[in-house]
């Protein structure tokens, strides 16, 4: 028998005392973690198949179970951690190249938590939000160079296509295939009662969601996958993906197991064919291309719709974000690497990139060098947790943000990071019927809304206290931001001052 060098990560310690064997863990666990002894009347746990999603400790009626970390242990050094050597054991086991899910879980710095806000005090008032109106309803595209109005005072010139949300807060693309029907019609119907937008992913648009045409942005990545003339129509802006955070400079892998009844039909691909998205887009070498592919989409929907491009954040992002804003598109979208994944090789995910903080903030400044920072809206992502998040992104220079794992987060995930297997336990990264139907929209839609409510109540008296009433005066606005335990160069780049400066 071939020796498994691996021990289980978690186990699962279930107290006999008040576990009543009424086998709701073992239905529940689509990892098959759980059995019933019918000889010995007992619960067993296969603990080598827990990927400590939480769904059976949730469920189970007595409390009688709980997950722990295990304690076990290599012999460690601070050059060989215990995960660095279980990666090594696996890839010797397979041959093959580890995959992940979810961001990068490394510990790299986290900008956000090494920024604070500032608050007025005596000076320059604060704002009480309850009592005086607060302005976060946003804009994404274009700004006119000039503005001219008409006899009766309205503005006279044609707006080029823009979004309105009303708060800077809109869910990241998600693609119907890598999470499920439920969760999209979760993030669809929350981005009507919010005014704000969801995005389709690289998956094309289910019929039975266009219904939510005006509060969806439909994406266009290099795999065209479920692409047509109706989908672009159907979308209130376009976005170009040319990379993504969580694996910046490669493409997207959605096994054919995967690709079944409706993902099939929503990619417009058969059924339990790869559905593959090339690394690069195979017209696209070029800002010039870019320029072409910008137009193209733009022509397709006769010019009334703000056209996005996504990239990654990645060494040279200003100089890319520079050739972007000159492509002709209306919204430029960053990915910072700790952004999300259905799917990525580890090795890609834990090491390409840079933080979205650091290419927010280089974005920002060249665009402002350059004198094109009207030309483009500038939104970011990749790990947005809190309002505390949005305001310091804005304040670094972004007009929104897109959240992806905070909007899961708020659905029921519990970041088990085991989303490329296909057997979400709460009915979001899976396809399987009796999955899905775990995720109830209803529900899902609601603690959406309830989220994003909470977080603009949040932006507001972050807002309030710093004395500013509109969303507007804080972008850009890096004065209202200090540094902590941050050095020079970082400072530098942040373009943000030490506190106690
Ligand atoms: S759900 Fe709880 S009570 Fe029921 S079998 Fe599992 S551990 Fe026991
Ligand atoms: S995988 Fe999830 S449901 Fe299954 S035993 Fe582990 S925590 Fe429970
Ligand atoms: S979406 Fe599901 S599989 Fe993915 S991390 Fe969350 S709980 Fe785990």
């Amino acid at each position: 028998m071939a020796v498994d060098f691996l021990y289980p990560e978690y186990e699962v310690i279930r107290n006999p005392q008040r576990c009543i064997a009424c086998r709701v863990c073992e239905r529940q666990c689509a990892n098959e973690v759980h059995s019933y002894d019918e000889e010995l009347g007992v619960m067993l746990s296969d603990e080598s198949k827990c990927v400590c999603c939480h769904r059976c400790v949730a469920l189970c009626p007595t409390r009688a179970l709980k997950i722990v970390k295990s304690d076990h242990t290599f012999k460690e050094s601070a050059n060989w951690r215990g995960d660095t050597i279980a990666e090594v054991y696996r890839q010797a086991g397979s041959g093959g190249v580890l995959l992940s899910s979810m961001g990068n879980p490394k510990d790299f710095p986290v900008y956000w938590d090494k920024i604070l806000i500032n608050a007025s005090q005596v000076t320059n008032p604060s704002i009480d939000p309850l009592r005086e109106p607060m302005e976060t309803q946003i804009y994404l595209g274009k700004r006119t160079a000039d503005v001219t109005r008409g006899a009766d005072g309205k503005i006279a010139a044609e707006l080029p296509p823009h979004l309105s949300l009303k708060v800077p807060v809109m869910f990241g693309a998600m693609s119907y295939g890598s999470i499920s029907y439920n969760a999209h019609e979760s993030l669809a119907r929350a981005a009507c009662e919010l005014g704000t937008y969801y995005n389709t992913g690289e998956g094309g648009l289910h019929q039975d969601f266009y219904q939510y045409g005006p509060h969806t942005i439909v994406q266009v990545a290099s795999g065209r996958f479920g692409v047509h003339k109706s989908y672009l129509e159907a979308g209130a802006a376009i976005e170009i993906k040319m990379g993504q955070g969580a694996k910046p400079g490669i493409g997207g892998h959605l096994p054919g197991a995967k690709i079944t009844g409706d993902v099939s039909r929503t990619r417009m691909i058969p059924e339990g064919s790869d559905a593959i998205s090339p690394a690069p887009h195979h017209d696209i070498y070029s800002i010039e291309d870019l320029r072409q592919l910008v137009f193209s989409l733009k022509e397709a929907t006769a010019y009334q719709k703000p056209v996005s491009v996504k990239i990654a954040a990645v060494h040279n992002v200003a100089a890319i974000a520079s050739g972007i804003a000159r492509s002709g598109a209306d919204i430029i979208v960053i990915d910072g690497f700790r952004g999300g994944t259905g799917a990525a090789p580890t090795r890609i995910r834990d090491n390409v990139g840079i933080p979205i903080e650091l290419a927010l903030a280089a974005v920002d400044q060249r665009l402002r060098e350059e004198g094109i920072r009207d030309n483009v809206s500038i939104v970011v992502s990749g790990s947005i947790r809190s309002s505390a998040d949005v305001v310091k992104a804005v304040a670094l220079g972004a007009d929104a943000v897109y959240i992806g794992t905070a909007a899961l987060l708020a659905l029921g995930c519990h970041l088990c990071r085991s989303c490329q297997a296909g057997r979400c336990n709460w009915g979001i990264a899976t396809q399987r019927p009796d999955l899905v139907k775990r995720l109830n929209p209803d529900i899902g839609y609601k603690r959406l809304v309830n989220l994003v409510t909470a977080w603009d109540h949040e932006i507001k008296e972050m807002m309030g206290g710093m004395g500013i009433n509109s969303i507007e005066a804080l972008r850009g606005n890096r004065l209202m931001l200090r540094g902590i335990g941050l050095n020079e160069k970082e400072l530098q780049i942040l373009g943000i001052k030490h506190a106690g400066e």
